[in-house]
């Protein structure tokens, strides 16, 4: 597989390389050069494929050039141990539930990926690799679970101290063995500076291998796409148009179905769900973007002013506002109408939806008309509403029941070292390891 810098297409390196880099030289974003198409009969059988069957045959199209048949197949059955059900409400849209992973949101998906891949690629080395995260709660955790026990790495998480909720900091702190947390006195801006410092430190890097595992890290993306093709399997009748609703932030998620449709997923409309911070619904309104501050809301994994795939999805379209608008309807809500989304999804369908759900519910709504069974619909559920307890306790005035492999790291004691946000405290913690 061949990818290209978003900032400069003659710059081309492999899967490999891309991975391990996260970032191009030239601060563009990987994009694959060619988006390939899986074998003809891959659409018309879809119906009979598991999840891992799919991931399976999208990824051995993208990297069969990279990585053998018998190592993609392991990597796919090491990797998806969990599924991603489509949930009919009757009367009322599919939800696709994404977080029936370890960390109860759908970004397990893209970094166990990562890490099992990573972990394959440098497997004849014999130089352990250092993996540094700095994390305002929800990606830490997600990296850190993908890691967990993976060989030849080790990975040092960088945290706020008390600005990442209890829930967060538990999944964080109580993993062990090749995971360490570090609790940073200071900000989250202060854990990215010490680690972005730590790349930058020549004779630091001479004693240990250093990567990141930074969100826009393609190996991320790709996997995230898969669950598009599932739900597209498990509708029955594939005739009415497909409308798939994404809460969106930074905007992986979407990016990933983008692809999908790219190979040849026929799916009609995306749909770009947002809370306040509408920075992609006002592009695809007005022409224009203008990133800005992030405001704080309740679905806080889409606080994002300025979304870093905004790049791959005009380069996916040419920058042509009028294709990507062809692809992509944009919709955004306030806290106020995503509290009563919630308790109307609740009465309604007698389901709990999370807060980033609702919205993605709210537009799926706005967009059909509230005529769901005119169309196949889709709302990714991109998290368990349990990591929400506060908002949705509060907004249900019910309590929630919380799933036993979070409710076992509440349960265990927190493990973390405390540390000023000085470099050169952090540099000699890295140097004793
Ligand atoms: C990260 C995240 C999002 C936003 O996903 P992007 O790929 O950044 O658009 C939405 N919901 C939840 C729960 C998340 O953790």
């Amino acid at each position: 597989m061949k990818l290209y810098s978003t900032n400069n297409n003659q710059n081309i390196v492999s899967f490999r390389h891309a991975i391990e880099q996260g970032i191009a030289e030239d601060g563009g974003l990987f994009m694959p050069v060619e988006i390939p198409k899986p074998e003809s009969t891959f659409f018309q059988e879809i119906s009979h494929y598991s999840f891992n069957e799919i991931a399976f045959y999208i990824l051995r199209a993208f990297l069969n050039d990279e990585i053998p048949d018998n190592d993609l197949e392991n990597l796919v059955s090491k990797t998806f141990t969990f599924n991603a059900p489509l949930v009919k409400l009757a009367g009322g849209p599919n939800i696709l539930e994404l977080f029936h992973g370890p960390t109860l949101a759908f970004k397990d998906f893209g970094a166990r990926f990562m890490a099992n891949t990573l972990s394959y690629f440098i497997k004849n080395e014999n130089k352990e690799l250092t993996i540094l995260v700095a994390t305002s709660g929800d990606t830490g955790s997600a990296v850190a679970n993908g890691f967990y026990n993976v060989d030849g790495i080790k990975v040092i998480i960088l945290y706020p101290s008390k600005k990442v909720s209890n829930i967060q900091e538990k999944q964080l702190t109580t993993l062990g063995n090749n995971i360490s947390a570090l609790e940073i006195e200071g900000t989250f801006d202060d854990c990215q500076r010490l680690v972005r410092q730590a790349f930058t430190d020549s004779s630091l890097k001479e004693k240990l291998r250093l990567s990141s595992a930074n969100s826009i890290n393609f190996a991320r993306l790709l996997p995230q796409s898969f669950y598009y093709y599932s739900a597209y399997a498990r509708l029955e009748d594939k005739t009415k148009p497909f409308i798939v609703s994404v809460p969106s932030g930074n905007f992986g998620n979407l990016t990933a179905g983008l692809i999908a449709k790219k190979t040849g997923l026929p799916v009609d409309m995306f749909i770009a769900a947002t809370n306040v911070n509408d920075i992609v619904p006002e592009y695809l309104e007005t022409g224009s973007y203008n990133p800005r501050t992030s405001v704080q809301t309740i679905s806080n994994a889409m606080d994002v002013g300025n979304p870093s795939n905004f790049a791959r999805i005009m380069a996916l379209f040419s920058n042509r506002h009028d294709i990507v608008r062809e692809n992509i309807y944009g919709a955004s809500f306030s806290d106020e109408l995503t509290r009563e989304a919630i308790k109307e999804v609740r009465e309604k369908y007698n389901y709990i939806i999370d807060p980033h759900g609702a919205v993605g519910y709210l537009a799926i709504k706005k967009f059909t008309d509230g005529n769901f069974e005119k169309f196949n619909t889709a709302v990714l559920e991109t998290a368990h509403p349990a990591k929400f307890i506060d908002v949705m306790e509060d907004v249900l005035n019910e309590k929630l029941i919380i799933p036993e492999r979070l409710a076992e790291c509440l349960n265990k004691e927190k493990h973390s070292v405390r540390l000023s946000s000085k470099y050169d405290e952090f540099r000699s913690y890295l140097y004793a390891l």
